[in-house]
C-alpha cells in the first residue's frame, strides 16, 4: 500500500516521522472517526521501539512485539484526555456530534497532571487506564515501628490481623479452580479443536471474568493495608516471602494468594519509597516461628512447631511455648514480635 522507496529517499532509516508523514498522508475515510492522537501515538511507539531494536541498555530491546488483532486485549492510547468536573472527557474526533464526558468512580483521586491515557477492551469490557503525575511528600514520622506475619488467610502485624481471605474470595478460589479444571477436561478430551468451540470460550470468559474479580477483592485489600502501615510506622519488617510458599499445601488456589503476597510487598516498597518510609525485608535463615521473643530461645529437631502445632508437646497449631522460659504465646503474635527485634 505504502511506497517503500518514497521513504527510502527522504531518509535511509525509516525514521518516525517519514513514517508518519506517509500515514497521515494515506489515512482511510474510516480513520478520521478515530481521535488523530491514536495513529499519532502508535506511530511513535513504533518509533520508540525502532530506536531500542539494537540498543541493548534498553529494557525492551530487540524485536517489538507483534500484536495480534485476537489479542484479548485490544485498545489505543490518547494524549489529549482531560479530567473535567470529575468526569474523563476524551478528545473528539472530527465530525463526530455527540460526545459524552465518561463518569469516573467517585472514590478516585484525580488530582495530578493526566499523562497519557490508555482505553481497553479486555474480556468484553472497556477499561481507562488513568496515569498522573503526582508531588508526593514524605508522610510525618511517627516514631513507631511495625513488622508484618504473613500467612495462609491472614497478615499479623502490631496493632492486629488483616484477614486476606475473605468469604466471597475463598469462593471465587473454588470457583476458578472448577473452571480451570472443565477447561483442562476439555482440552484432554478434544484436543487443539476444544479450544475452537463455543462452550470453551464461553466458559474461558467466565474464568477471565473470576480472575478479575478476584485481582480486584485482593488488590483493594493490600492497597488499605499498606496505606494504613506507611501511614502509621516509620520502618516495616516483613519477611521474605519465598519461606511461606512451602506451607501453603492446603489452599485451594495456592497460585492466586501467593501472587497477592508479591503484589503485597511491591505495593509496600514502592510506598514506603514514595512517602519516606523504611521497608525492611527479614533474612530468609531468620527463625521467626521457632523463636521465643521472650527470651530468644531457638525451637530445634522435634521441639519445632509446624502449622498444625506441635504433636509430641501436644501444642496447637496457634500456641508458641517455650521450654526455656515457658512463656505461653500467641504463634502469630510471637512471629510479629521477634520480627520488630530485628529493626
Ligand atoms: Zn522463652
Amino acid at each position: 500500500m505504502y511506497d517503500l522507496h518514497t521513504i527510502d529517499e527522504a531518509s535511509p532509516k525509516p525514521s518516525m516521522y517519514a513514517v508518519r508523514n506517509e500515514l497521515v498522508a494515506n489515512k482511510a475515510d474510516w480513520q478520521y472517526m478515530l481521535s488523530a492522537r491514536t495513529l499519532q501515538l502508535a506511530i511513535a511507539d513504533l518509533g520508540k521501539a525502532w530506536q531500542n531494536f539494537f540498543d541493548k541498555a534498553q529494557p525492551d530491546w530487540g524485536r517489538p512485539a507483534f500484536k495480534s488483532k485476537n489479542a484479548a486485549r485490544q485498545g489505543f492510547k490518547t494524549d489529549r484526555a482531560k479530567v473535567v468536573a470529575g468526569k474523563l472527557r476524551l478528545d473528539k474526533p472530527r465530525g463526530v456530534k455527540d460526545w459524552y464526558d465518561i463518569r469516573v468512580s467517585r472514590h478516585a483521586d484525580l488530582s495530578g497532571t493526566l499523562k497519557v491515557v490508555s482505553i481497553y477492551r479486555e474480556n468484553g469490557q472497556y477499561w481507562a487506564s488513568l496515569p498522573f503525575e503526582v508531588e508526593l511528600e514524605n508522610k510525618p514520622q511517627t516514631g513507631k515501628n511495625s513488622a508484618v506475619d504473613v500467612n495462609v488467610g491472614h497478615l499479623n502485624y502490631t496493632a492486629g490481623v488483616i484477614n486476606t481471605l475473605p468469604k466471597r474470595l475463598g469462593k471465587l478460589y473454588q470457583r476458578v479452580k472448577y473452571y480451570q479444571q472443565q477447561l483442562a477436561h476439555k482440552r484432554v478430551v478434544n484436543g487443539n479443536k476444544a479450544t475452537k468451540s463455543n462452550n470453551y470460550a464461553v466458559m474461558r470468559a467466565k474464568l477471565q471474568r473470576d480472575y478479575r474479580k478476584v485481582a480486584n477483592i485482593q488488590h483493594d485489600i493490600m492497597q488499605k493495608f499498606t496505606t494504613e502501615l506507611v501511614n502509621n510506622y516509620d520502618k516495616i519488617i516483613i519477611e521474605d516471602l519465598s519461606v511461606k510458599d512451602m506451607q501453603m499445601s492446603h489452599v485451594a488456589s495456592k497460585g492466586l494468594q501467593r501472587s497477592m503476597f508479591g503484589y503485597f510487598r511491591q505495593v509496600l516498597s514502592y510506598k514506603c519509597a514514595w512517602y519516606g518510609k523504611k521497608l525492611l525485608l527479614a533474612d530468609k535463615t531468620y527463625p521467626s516461628t521457632q523463636r521465643c521473643s521472650k527470651c530468644g530461645y531457638i525451637k530445634h529437631g522435634t521441639d519445632k512447631i509446624t502449622l498444625q502445632g506441635n504433636a509430641q508437646h501436644q501444642t496447637k497449631h496457634n500456641e508458641y511455648i517455650c521450654y526455656n522460659c515457658s512463656a505461653i504465646l500467641d504463634r502469630d503474635e510471637n512471629a510479629v514480635a521477634n520480627l520488630l527485634d530485628l529493626i
